[in-house]
């Protein structure tokens, strides 16, 4: 299954390649949007020479826009496992001939083991599993071409991996959710919650219609994680959840960062290799004369992208606008149909950032402070520890830096004592210096979290 995960970067080089290996899958999920090319019975696989040119001419690409070692492979299906030989072969090729490249790859989980597993992560290769929730949830739509739920076979190859590889940064589980299965999301957040994966994303099944009734149970859901702050901020057992697009803050976010290969050996916009052709040349490039970014570029501000940015009111959220528009272009759709989709699309991800705006805020705030130079993670014990009772703290945010002050935070957190009051005070009008205090108050808060204390913070202009 399919996904996104880009970024804003250099307009004129992509950010990513996406290579389709082959049109096989060993699963029918009703709502796969590369379903025409499972249909097209003869086997299809890309050969290693193909491949292996597609990324000579993508880091080439790279190399002459200044952004050689930025680069990010994605290897998609249908489902790339199938071709584990294959895979193999242009993983060592790339982590010999690329050693910066970045790698990851899209698989629906059934064929992992940890053999295979255990390969990509030496390779760093990441690894996103297609894992929609619940048994309930996830058997709605992903089932084997029998009718049968794929559940126990993705949860059991995930169970069946070495504890190291299942909780590491490497493995991530991608979960879709749509109107028929977004009432059991509390369900599945507490499945998630017990399957020890370190990072689970969620998105919306792309082509799903979400009516009035969708919306209201999709605004409901959205409290299962403003109820948990915690979560965002890192100060709870993994995993943490991440939501599809929300990065992407633009068009160019969305689709001029990335290119695919398809089966036909030619590049596209990101996902427009998945879908059936609409009737007009959308390849932007070949295996002989390279990845063309000007088309790319052209493309975007041609009339149908214009189209979907007059019509799309909110175009990042967790839903994408452009894909779903071609596809309904390649169906038919008439343009009535296409403009209610891009409104549907719309409102989605008005919704989203209207519920999910603070909570995407404290998910910031917390992977700033996981990265913040001399932190450390947020469960990281100190160095030393105090004997005697600490109830209150004060503490002036600013002028030094963001490791010191943790310390004196522990010092107090992890003294004796399970009801505390924190007061941060900061300069008044000191921009930096309430940032920083707001940063040592998340942190406060999800450690006391982790503790299991009562905290009482509070932040104070001096
Ligand atoms: S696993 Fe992915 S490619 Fe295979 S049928 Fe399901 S959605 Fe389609």
């Amino acid at each position: 299954m399919k996904k996104k995960s880009v970024k804003p970067q250099d307009p004129r080089s992509p950010f990513l390649l996406e290579l389709v290996l082959s049109n096989r899958c060993n699963l029918a999920c009703d709502y796969c949007s590369s379903s025409f090319l499972l249909k097209d019975g003869a086997r299809k696989v890309l050969p290693f020479s193909t491949l292996r040119r597609a990324v000579e001419l993508y880091a080439g690409c790279l190399e002459e826009n200044g952004l050689a070692g930025e680069g990010l492979v994605s290897f998609t299906g249908n489902e790339p496992l199938l071709e584990f030989p294959l895979l193999r072969r242009v993983v060592r090729y790339i982590r010999r001939a690329y050693p910066a490249m970045r790698m990851r790859l899209d698989t629906n989980g059934t064929l992992l083991d940890a053999g295979k597993a255990s390969f990509l992560s030496r390779n760093g290769v990441r690894i996103f599993v297609s894992l929609d929730g619940c048994r309930a949830a996830h058997d709605r739509h992903r089932t084997f071409p029998g009718g049968r739920g794929s559940f126990d076979a993705v949860v059991g190859a995930l169970r069946a991996l070495p504890e190291k590889l299942r909780s590491g940064g490497d493995l991530c589980v991608w979960s879709v959710v749509t109107p028929e299965t977004i009432g059991l999301l509390p369900e599945s957040l507490d499945f998630f919650r017990g399957l020890g994966i370190g990072t689970v994303v969620l998105g919306l099944e792309t082509y799903a219609r979400w009516d009035a009734a969708a919306l209201r149970r999709l605004k409901d859901a959205f409290r299962c994680f403003r109820s948990r702050p915690l979560e965002a901020l890192g100060g709870c057992p993994p995993p943490r959840f991440l939501f599809g697009l929300s990065g992407a803050s633009d068009f160019r976010g969305m689709i001029g960062q990335a290119v695919s290969l398809a089966l036909d050996g030619r590049f596209y916009p990101c996902d427009f290799a998945l879908i059936p052709p609409g009737g007009r040349d959308l390849s932007v490039g070949d295996l002989e004369s390279g990845i063309d970014m000007r088309k790319l570029d052209r493309m975007i501000s041609g009339p149908m992208f214009r189209r979907i940015e007059r019509g799309c009111e909110r175009m990042s959220g967790l839903r994408a606008p452009v894909e779903r528009y071609y596809r309904g272009l390649s169906l038919g759709l008439s343009g009535r149909e296409l403009s209610r989709d891009l409104r549907d699309t719309s409102r989605v991800n008005l919704l989203f950032a209207r519920e999910m705006s603070g909570y995407l805020g404290l998910l910031e705030r917390g992977e700033r402070l996981a990265t913040a130079p001399g932190f450390g993670d947020l469960a990281h014990s100190p160095k030393y520890s105090a004997d005697k009772t600490a109830a209150a703290f004060r503490l002036r945010a600013g002028g030094a830096p963001l490791s010191a002050q943790r310390a004196g935070l522990d010092l107090f957190l992890y003294a004796p004592g399970r009801t505390k009051s924190l007061t941060l005070g900061f300069p008044a009008g000191d921009a930096p210096a309430r940032g920083s205090a707001a940063d040592l108050c998340a942190y406060s808060l999800a450690k006391a979290g982790l503790l299991g204390l009562k905290l009482a913070v509070s932040l104070e202009p001096e």
